[in-house]
């Protein structure tokens, strides 16, 4: 990912909010990044854009060596689709599906056969230790077996890139520390996260710190 000078403004009758001003930050492949600032910042803002579901008025975004800022919706949801995971705070899995089906939802908006779609889903249930909830629906489990389900569902299509945004924010430490361990084997394997979180605990198990103020980077700290 190479951002460079982003601007969104979200205007409301008469009021413009700079979400974000001139924001520049890369993204190597492989790297695992945690995003940080106080509330209001722009980081939502931020990883909306990242993931395809917002675009920016003006800068540059680079995805993989691509210009994606003026993709209209529809490529992007092509992108998005084919190289995004995402994990949310407050899970977001769909309630009327089993933990099976809702992990099984990307491959089929992806198109993916039967049998595919079986081996892939089993493979990761194994790989996030929620195979023996498989026929349990969300409200059944846990909020930790229930944010494994929706690392699951976020990795089923082997994205290139996680979002993350908060992916603790609802989970106890011992809960907390599972879903990030599991974000760390994921990036160790190859791919890239991008997470959002207020903890500096969290923090740690990513490579590099951004902060943000005022819809601008203002600090990074590497870690080692
Ligand atoms: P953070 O995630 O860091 O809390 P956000 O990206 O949510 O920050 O918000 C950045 C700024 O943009 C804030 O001032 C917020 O009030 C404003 N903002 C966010 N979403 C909207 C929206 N849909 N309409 C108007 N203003 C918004
Ligand atoms: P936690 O302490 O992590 O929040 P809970 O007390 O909610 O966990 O649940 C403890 C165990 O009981 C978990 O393995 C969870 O999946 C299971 N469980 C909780 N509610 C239900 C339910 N309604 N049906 C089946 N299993 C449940």
């Amino acid at each position: 990912l190479k951002i460079t000078d982003l601007e969104k403004i979200y205007r409301t009758e008469d009021i413009e909010t700079v979400a974000l001003n001139k924001l520049s930050l890369e993204v190597k492949t492989g790297e695992f990044v945690a995003i940080m600032g106080p509330s209001g910042c722009g980081k939502s803002t931020l990883l909306n854009i990242i993931g395809m579901l917002d675009d920016a008025e003006k800068g540059s975004f680079m995805f993989n060596g691509e210009e994606i800022i003026h993709f209209n919706e529809r490529r992007r949801a092509d992108l998005r689709k084919r190289n995004i995971g995402f994990v949310f705070q407050s899970f977001n899995l769909i309630d009327e599906l089993t933990v099976y089906e809702n992990v099984e939802l990307p491959l089929l908006y992806l198109g993916v056969d039967a049998t595919e779609r079986k081996q892939r889903v089993e493979a990761v249930l194994e790989k996030v230790q929620i195979m023996h909830r498989r026929n349990h629906f969300p409200q059944q489990l846990s909020g930790g077996q229930q944010q494994r389900c929706a690392v699951a569902r976020a990795v089923v299509n082997n994205p290139k890139l996680i979002l993350a945004d908060e992916p603790t924010g609802n989970l106890d430490s011992t809960n907390g520390n599972e879903v990030m361990q599991l974000l760390t084997e994921l990036n160790e394997a190859g791919t890239t996260v991008v997470m959002v979180t207020h903890s500096e605990h969290d923090a740690r198990f990513a490579h590099r710190i951004i902060r943000l103020l005022d819809g601008k980077v203002v600090m990074e700290n590497i870690l080692g």
